[in-house]
């Protein structure tokens, strides 16, 4: 109050007007022309700190009654005075938003106006700038906000970078990145049971909407390790602030980034203050104080764990392991393990030990697991599937552990197939050379050669065959069938099978229930049986020698593929259309340019959230493609080293409103799959170049 208290004690002592008072004069530089002579002015708002007192006569016979307005900023009563002022702009931008605003602009945009040190540049004064800088601090916390998409804008993207010395994290690997999201859904899960009201929507009610992980550790754009900038700047008022000086600047510091998603409810703007400025930021405090670090260590040995059986499995003999005491089958709908399950526990024949863990060891060759209906076959093989990828702590499968190029292979009537040699399997069709065969719609046996085909081209050294899902005559075909029908063009799978291991290197597990001629060709031969897995390897050979059936030798095939992918409608565009189209529907397809994928036979697809990235993959594929023959496992090969080095979320694009925002890494031969499921890509052989 220091320019009322001058004006009063210059006043006469007997004063009976209080003119100046009223008046309010005062004199105010330019700080732009120093030299310009003060300019005169007059306002009867006289200032204690943020909180102003007018002046105003009440009416002429009481002027030493004066009226006063006392004028108090809305956040100061919310906020208080104290402190840093947590998240001060953002809060500062909110509650300059009308109650009802649907774009919440300014949030997005964080336009400060920045003042520089006075000597911040060669001893130079420098303009104050203005920039956009949607990143708000809760003290060392910040978390950026961006748009999802443009119909989501009440549903901003929130990333929080959380200094991992907070934590006391120091391993930077998927493994830790995996833990903490887990840790911090438990939070949110509680903000949102307060916050739940089932009698009224998401979009009035408010919620927070977090990546839910499955059994599976995969590196995400929801939870990873960066390097982020700290706040390097004095907040001023309102949007203002000024800039450290050079030598107060903070360091960047690696954080925990974790990106989750705020529905803020309609014409609440109060509730969504309370979201965005205190109840997350409350729930941000307890995840780190609450953090479990025993917790982390036991996921970070785990994750040691597996990747060692991972390694031993690379240089061994062997192409799949199966921790003893592991859970396989799952609980009905869900991923969780099932509850009173019997325990798996390994052959006596085929135990061992892999990096202190005892478990049965599956050989490379033909393995074939056998048994009566409902005894766990599908269980067993869908476990050795799913360790592909690890598993957390209390998944039950954690401690199975696959080669992780192997694929599940099945029928799959109706998928498009370009240019595939599948004549291993399929000596003739009518109409066409089976060494380059190419449909719109595949039979059972031709898709699921060409599936088997396309894998071992891509580098697939494991095939996991459930008979259930096959097609009956690209299986087998007796004896007595081969001596009724001689004009066949169908070689079953079991005589290519060991062909396959011997001059591919290409092992096979299947599940078999009915068809005795496996037995004869397998190496090993595993039964199921009330859950329980026994070896009858010897048991079988000796039925299959007393029934005179021995594996057949057919000639060797020639397994080469020699496929080019042009440019030509490999595109997001549609035909003639000037903007992209990118939908992923949960049903298993994704629309993309012209094309309807269907990826439902892709069995290694185990998140929805892969799916939505393997749309953006095949969309990056195509916008950055300059090529007009592409040499594709090179660009895949590309795009991962750019995943490794930046993280994922470059993938996604906030121009297509129906796909997610959360993301799950899927392998490379799940976007090769996908590509190789178009339809109107055009695929050329090799030879036609010349
Ligand atoms: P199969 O393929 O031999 O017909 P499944 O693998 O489909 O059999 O298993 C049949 C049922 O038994 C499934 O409901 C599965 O959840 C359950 N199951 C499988 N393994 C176990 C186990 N180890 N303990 C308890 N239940 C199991
Ligand atoms: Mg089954």
């Amino acid at each position: 109050m220091k320019r009322l208290k001058s004006k009063l004690l210059s006043m006469e002592t007997n004063t009976a007007t209080y003119t100046e008072m009223y008046e309010g004069a005062l004199a105010y530089l330019d700080p732009t022309r120093p030299n310009m002579p003060p300019i005169p002015d007059y306002n009867p708002i006289y200032y204690n700190g943020n909180v102003g007192f007018e002046i105003t006569g009440s009416h002429k016979l009481a002027q030493d009654k004066p009226t006063v307005t006392v004028i108090i900023p809305h956040e100061l009563l919310i906020w208080g005075t104290e402190g840093v002022m947590p998240l001060k702009r953002l809060k500062y931008y909110l509650h300059n938003m009308e109650n009802d605003t649907v774009t919440y602009s300014e949030m997005y945009d964080g336009k400060r106006e920045t003042v520089f040190p006075s000597t911040a540049w060669d001893g130079h004064c420098l303009e104050p700038e203005i920039e956009n800088d949607p990143i708000y601090y809760h003290e060392d916390v910040s978390f950026s906000i961006e748009l999802t998409h443009k119909l989501a804008k009440d549903k901003p993207t929130l990333t929080w970078n959380i200094p991992t010395e907070r934590l006391g994290i120091n391993t930077y690997t998927t493994a830790a990145a995996d833990f903490c999201l887990r840790e911090f859904k438990r939070q949110i899960d509680l903000l949102n049971d307060e916050l739940y009201n089932r009698s009224r929507p998401d979009n009035e009610n408010g919620k927070y909407y977090i990546h839910a992980p499955g059994g599976e550790v995969l590196k995400r754009n929801t939870a990873y390790f960066a390097i982020c900038p700290q706040r390097d700047y004095e907040y001023a008022s309102g949007s203002r602030v000024y800039m450290l000086p050079s030598d107060r600047m903070p360091p960047p510091t690696v954080c925990l980034c974790i990106r989750l998603q705020v529905q803020l409810p309609r014409r609440k703007l109060r509730r969504s203050i309370q979201m965005l400025c205190r109840d997350l930021p409350d729930a941000v405090d307890r995840f780190i104080g609450e953090f479990d670090h025993a917790g982390l260590c036991r996921a970070l040995e785990l994750a040691e764990k597996q990747s060692a059986i991972r390694r031993w499995l690379k240089s061994s003999d062997y192409c799949a392991f199966v921790a003893n005491g592991s859970i396989l089958p799952r609980s009905k709908g869900t991923d969780l393990p099932l509850e009173n399950a019997v325990p798996f526990k390994s052959t006596a024949e085929d135990e061992i030990e892999v990096c202190g863990v005892r478990g049965m060891g599956v050989k490379k060759g033909v393995t074939v697991i056998t048994g009566g209906g409902y005894s766990g076959k599908s269980t067993l093989l869908d476990a050795i599937a799913a360790g592909i990828y690890d598993h957390v702590y209390g998944d039950g499968r954690e401690l199975c552990i696959t080669d992780s190029t192997a694929v599940t292979v099945s029928a799959e009537d109706g998928r498009s197939v370009k240019h595939v040699n599948i004549s291993p399997f399929i000596k003739w069709l009518p109409g066409g050379d089976t060494s380059d065969f190419s449909t719109q719609h595949a039979s059972g046996s031709t898709s699921q050669a060409a599936n088997i085909m396309e894998a071992v081209d891509f580098g697939a050294k494991l095939l996991l065959i459930d008979e259930d899902r096959s097609a009956t005559n690209f299986m087998i075909r007796d004896k007595m069938m081969k001596e009724l029908i001689e004009k066949e063009p169908i070689t079953p799978f079991t005589d290519r099978v060991c062909e396959l291991h011997a001059s591919r290197g290409v092992s096979t597990i299947l599940v078999i229930g009915g068809s005795g001629e496996y037995l004869s060709v397998a190496d090993k031969v595993y039964m199921m049986e009330d859950y329980r897995v026994t070896d009858v390897t010897a048991k079988a050979k000796g039925i299959c020698a007393s029934y005179g059936v021995f594996g057949e030798a057919v000639p060797g095939a020639n397994w080469n593929q020699k496929r080019i992918l042009c440019s030509e409608h490999f595109s997001s565009y549609p035909h003639g259309s000037g903007s992209e189209k990118l939908t992923v529907s949960d049903l298993g397809f994704i629309l993309i340019g012209d094309e309807v994928i269907d990826v439902r036979g892709l069995h290694d697809i185990v998140t929805p959230r892969q799916l939505d990235t393997l749309g953006f993959m095949l969309r990056y594929l195509e916008v950055t493609n300059k090529e007009s023959l592409i040499d594709i496992e090179k660009k895949i090969d590309e795009m991962y080293l750019k995943i490794e080095k930046e993280g994922l979320d470059f993938l996604y694009s906030a121009f297509f409103t129906t796909c997610e925002r959360f993301l799950d890494l899927p392998r490379k031969a799940e976007i090769m799959a996908v590509i190789n499921r178009m339809r109107m890509i055009k695929i050329i052989r090799k030879e036609e170049l010349a």
